[in-house]
């Protein structure tokens, strides 16, 4: 069986996203820059998503407003213990982007147009290029750190654009994480990470799989966790 993508249109928060997969055990939700996406089971009546929805109601539009695409002019930065990105006004014709230790210049022309969509959408390649480079950078480097720290061996790492998940490992352990994590503070960054490390040994989200990931956090994962839910990073 393979995954279904639907629409479900509600009343008050609009289009949401639903994907039947068939491994899917429960009803998730996620929320990214403003559109809600639900995972639900093969086979789940969409009157439980409905019911989850309208009980989360007031959350889910604070959330969609929260993590809507920011409009990108002059103003527009993008702030991280270990990333900055801001514009500048240049001479040049088109969009650039230079930058190095973490720091990076989005250099525009004066004449940009920010109200056009094809002008956000370079923009936003561009900040996206900033956020690749910085993550290939440190990320790989971080994972290796804290994979010696722990003593886990993996057998390859990547890094992604992805916007849907942080990261992600293969029952190879393959891990593969994404560009966004630069814009995370640097406990959650460590807490993707270890978690993808854990995986390595436990395939599953298993209370064996908890308890090996509260050991390397130091601390209580879950709270991490809950912290990197409802963190939004501003782009
Ligand atoms: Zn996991």
């Amino acid at each position: 069986m393979q995954e279904k993508k639907s629409i479900f249109k509600h009343p008050e928060l609009g289009e949401i996203t639903v994907i039947r997969k068939p491994r899917a055990k429960r009803i998730t939700l996620r929320v990214r820059g403003g559109c809600i996406t639900a995972t639900l089971p093969y086979i789940c009546p969409i009157r439980l998503l409905e019911e989850i929805i309208d009980n989360n109601c007031e959350r889910l539009k604070e959330e969609v407003a929260g993590t809507r695409l920011r409009i990108i002019d002059w103003d527009f930065t993008l702030k991280g213990p270990c990333f900055y990105l801001k514009l500048q006004q240049s001479n040049n014709e088109d969009i650039q982007i230079t930058g190095k230790d973490g720091v990076y210049i989005l250099s525009c022309p004066a004449s940009a147009n920010f109200s056009n969509s094809d002008t956000q959408e370079q923009l936003r390649d561009a900040i996206k290029t900033a956020l690749r480079h910085r993550a290939k950078l440190i990320i790989p480097k971080r994972l290796a750190q804290l994979a010696t720290q722990h003593n886990i061996k993996y057998s390859n790492v990547s890094v992604r654009d992805s916007h849907s998940r942080w990261g992600s490992c293969s029952t190879r352990g393959s891990i593969s994480l994404s560009i966004y994590l630069v814009l995370l503070p640097i406990e959650l960054i460590d807490y993707v990470l270890r978690h993808e490390l854990c995986h390595t040994v436990h395939m599953d989200h298993s209370p064996q799989f908890w308890a090996l990931l509260d050991k390397f956090c130091g601390t209580s994962s879950k709270e991490l966790r809950e912290q990197l839910k409802s963190y939004h990073t501003g782009f």
